[in-house]
């Protein structure tokens, strides 16, 4: 089982989009898939068509161990992956964890119990460098940074770069950072290019090679609860997203054989 946490402290910059559609990508190629929604807006929830209003158990639940994650975890109608959902009950856990016994390995340990039912596990990250993000990060064997290739994009990297190293350093020693994926990118664009060229000489390889451009298939998907690559499957951006699996699936494959 791999466990993948999607971050970056900033609002916007197509974490939730990048969640959804590659845990519908990876199910359609075959994987078994989780995808864990960390972020009290319930956006990764809402988008994989799970209602987030009526819940029994969510993750918050979850984390403070009031219910199980079989309890809790629901399947998308057409993503064919599960889900472990998230509504505005988890803006409280961020202070409930506070006082508790290993607040940060909550969902870690949750996954653990888990760890034959799944191929792959991602976690949809809020945007800030909280408890919540902490949980994301202590449970994970890697980050995949969705990055939006804008002049301030750079700006708040090194934030999350810093956090991602005292983690590895102090709670999580399997963490490591997978990828930068670009999204939203527009090819047209002499920033874009430019801050994209930025990335690659600042992190190599470490820059996915898959490119997600602009489209507003992905931006209206979410509206249906379908994950843009059932939605509009010949979309750029759908395609965009199928490509990123499969990226990610050799990136997975080649450290097996390096091993
Ligand atoms: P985050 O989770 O980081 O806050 P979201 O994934 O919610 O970011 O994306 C922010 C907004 O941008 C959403 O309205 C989303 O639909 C839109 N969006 C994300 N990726 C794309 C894309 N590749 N093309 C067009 N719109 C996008
Ligand atoms: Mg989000």
């Amino acid at each position: 089982m791999h466990i993948f946490a999607i971050a970056n402290q900033k609002g916007g910059v197509g974490k939730t989009t990048t969640a959804v559609n590659l845990a519908a990508a990876l199910a359609m190629s075959g994987q078994r898939t989780l995808l864990v929604d960390l972020d009290p807006q319930g956006n990764a929830t809402m988008g994989s068509g799970v209602e987030k209003r009526d819940l029994k158990a969510s993750v918050y639940q979850v984390l403070l161990q009031m219910a199980t994650l079989e309890s809790a975890r629901k399947r998308s109608p057409q993503g064919n992956y599960d889900v472990l959902p998230a509504n505005r009950d988890l803006a409280g856990a961020e202070v409930e964890l506070v006082d508790l016994d290993l607040r940060e390995m909550r969902l870690k340990g949750a996954l653990t119990q888990h760890k034959d039912d799944y191929d792959f596990v991602l976690i949809d990250c809020p945007p800030s460098l909280s408890m919540l993000t902490l949980n994301g990060l202590c449970a994970a064997h890697g980050v995949i940074i969705p990055m939006q290739c804008e002049y301030y994009a750079l700006e708040g990297l090194s934030d999350l770069v810093n956090t991602i190293k005292k983690v590895h350093a102090n709670l999580n020693r399997d963490l490591k950072i997978i990828g930068l994926l670009r999204v939203m990118f527009d090819p047209r664009n002499t920033l874009s290019n430019q801050v994209s060229d930025q990335l690659v000489q600042h992190f190599g390889d470490k820059v996915f090679k898959t490119l997600v451009p602009r489209n507003v298939r992905l931006a209206e998907a979410p509206s249906y609860g379908v994950p843009g690559v059932l939605f509009d499957k010949a979309a750029k951006g759908a395609q965009a997203y199928m490509t990123f699996a499969a990226e990610l699936i050799e990136r997975v494959n080649s450290w097996k054989e390096a091993a």
